[in-house]
């Protein structure tokens, strides 16, 4: 085992100067009221909840809590939109209204990234440079396809749904917005949304750009709530396809409550990826994916590589460069530029993690995380290593959905396949190794949606996004997210 390893000591000198981003350009009202039928209206309990910046703990702003009542009226307004307006237009007009939409997200780019960080404590540089350009880009293509569906699907007849209801997380707020919205519109459904309790700002946001856009009434609907609300949505009769991007535990929920009733769904859910490093990797590079695996978004990442896995002979190598890089990762205000590790998204996810950060050190592994200072006030966790530990432990099989990584150790590819695919998920991995035909070998054996070869978290609006196992099932992103909201004859 390891010789003493030499730590990098980044305190002496490291400070950065402060690079915070303005925020005087962002307009947000005290109170929001919900988005249906083209109109600002109250929800009808009267009841409205508060959406906190978790990396101060002050309140944003209050957003009202949609009832039976209101989404039986978003519905209805989303179903009324579809039979007289949407589904009467050419996929040509469509997909200009699509092209609006993206247009107008690219020019409001600045204020949506701020207030996403705002609302969910990621990194500006994150939302600046991922989050919101990747949703305005998922517009852009759909709204491409909008007149091209008899191309995409050649001596097919295609036809729309009608009503999409989609429930979306608190990870990527406006990215898993446009993830569900763009392809639903190109399709020629209409559509009822629900994003979730603690992130709802940039979907409101997208609700005034829809205004914004001249789209008809009712062919978009924003709802906001609590899981109750996400349910009154399933189980709505006029809602004709569900897409979900969740928990695996809401997941199978919501197959209960609709299954026997014809509706058509999409679920995309939970992860805990492997991320794996071949002794003949390049292995900067490699450390430097699995960093960007397991801590971008705090990691809040369905995708995250949360499992690595270190070819023995290379891990006491990999193990010293892996704690020398996170000495340097920046934690603190997501407002900052220099930041790298942002606030964790709300007190409930911190006290998940903390609970498993807890048994991880109850089930006797070990645990490394490097001396960076953090904030007082509000949610954070700083990035954590734990290592020597047992497949077979809670850390190495359950999500945490944090900046936690659970490393372990492999001889041969045989044996990492099995290790890598011994859980219930199935949804990204990630290869680091030298050689082409070894990528090859482990991409065709592991049970997962999308498999990385020496790089991680990339994605694009053309490559399929979804799971196998308890990831779900449908698939977003590229053809096959059309797919997922047509009827085929
Ligand atoms: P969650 O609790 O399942 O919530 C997801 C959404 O569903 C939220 O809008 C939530 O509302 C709503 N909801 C809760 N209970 C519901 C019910 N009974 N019926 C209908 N809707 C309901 O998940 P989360 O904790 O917000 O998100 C983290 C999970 O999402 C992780 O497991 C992660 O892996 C997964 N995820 C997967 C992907 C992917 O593409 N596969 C992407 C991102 C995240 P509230 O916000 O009010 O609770
Ligand atoms: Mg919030």
């Amino acid at each position: 085992m390891a010789k003493k390893e030499k730590i990098i000591d980044f305190n002496s000198g490291w400070d950065l100067a402060p690079a915070p981003e303005s925020t005087s350009h962002i307009r947000l009202k005290k109170k929001y009221d919900l988005y249906i039928g083209g109109k600002w209206v109250k929800p009808s309990s009267g009841k409205y909840f508060d959406t906190i910046n978790p990396a101060t703990e002050e309140k944003i702003a209050e957003v009202a809590e949609a009832d039976a009542k209101d989404i039986d009226k978003a519905v209805k307004a989303a179903k009324k939109a579809y039979d007289e307006v949407w589904s009467k237009l050419s996929g040509k007009e469509r997909g200009k209204y699509i092209y609006r939409i993206a247009r107008i997200m690219q020019e409001r780019a600045r204020e949506l990234a701020v207030i996403e960080s705002i609302d969910g404590g990621k990194p500006i540089r994150e939302s600046r440079d991922i989050d919101v350009p990747l949703a305005a880009n998922h517009f852009f293509y759909y709204a491409g396809w909008a007149d091209k569906l008899e191309y995409a699907f050649p001596n097919r007849k295609v036809k729309p749904y009608g009503v999409a209801g989609q429930i979306t997380p608190w990870n990527f707020p406006l990215l898993m917005v446009a993830w569900k919205i763009a392809p639903a519109l190109a399709c020629g459904n209409t559509v009822v949304l629900k994003p979730a309790e603690t992130t709802p700002l940039t979907a409101i946001k997208l609700a005034e750009i829809c205004e914004q856009a001249g789209l008809p009434a009712g062919v978009v609907n924003i709802v906001t709530g609590a899981g109750s609300t996400g349910a009154e949505i399933v189980n709505h009769k006029n809602v004709d396809k569900v897409a979900f991007t969740g928990s695996t535990g809401v997941g199978k929920i919501i197959q209960r409550a609709i299954a026997g009733t014809g509706k058509k769904a999409t679920l995309e859910l939970g992860g805990k990826a492997a991320n794996i490093i071949f002794e003949d990797a390049p292995l900067d590079q490699a450390v430097e994916g699995v960093i960007n695996g397991i801590f971008f978004n705090q990691g809040h990442v369905c995708c995250a590589g949360s499992r690595l896995f270190i070819q023995e002979s290379v891990y006491d190598k990999v193990m010293r460069k892996l704690k020398d890089r996170m000495e340097s990762l920046v934690v603190g205000d997501p407002l900052d530029k220099n930041t790298d590790i942002g606030a964790i998204n709300s007190k409930e996810q911190l006290n998940t993690i903390n609970k498993y950060l807890k048994i991880g050190k109850e089930e006797g592994a070990d645990i490394y995380q490097p001396s960076c200072n953090i904030p007082k006030k509000g949610y954070w966790c700083k990035p954590t290593l734990f290592y020597n530990l047992a497949q077979s432990s809670k850390i190495t099989q359950e999500e945490i959905f944090g900046p936690v990584l659970a490393i372990q150790t492999f001889r041969t590819v045989s044996e990492v396949i099995a290790k890598a695919n011994n859980t219930p998920y199935g949804l990204s991995a990630g290869v680091w190794t030298d050689k082409g035909s070894k990528i090859f070998n482990m991409t065709s054996q592991m049970r997962a949606g999308v498999v990385w070869a020496n790089t991680y978290n990339k994605f694009d609006p053309a490559s399929p996004f979804g799971g196998y196992k308890e990831s779900g099932f449908g698939r977003e992103g590229g053809l096959h997210g059309l797919s997922a909201y047509l009827k085929f004859d």
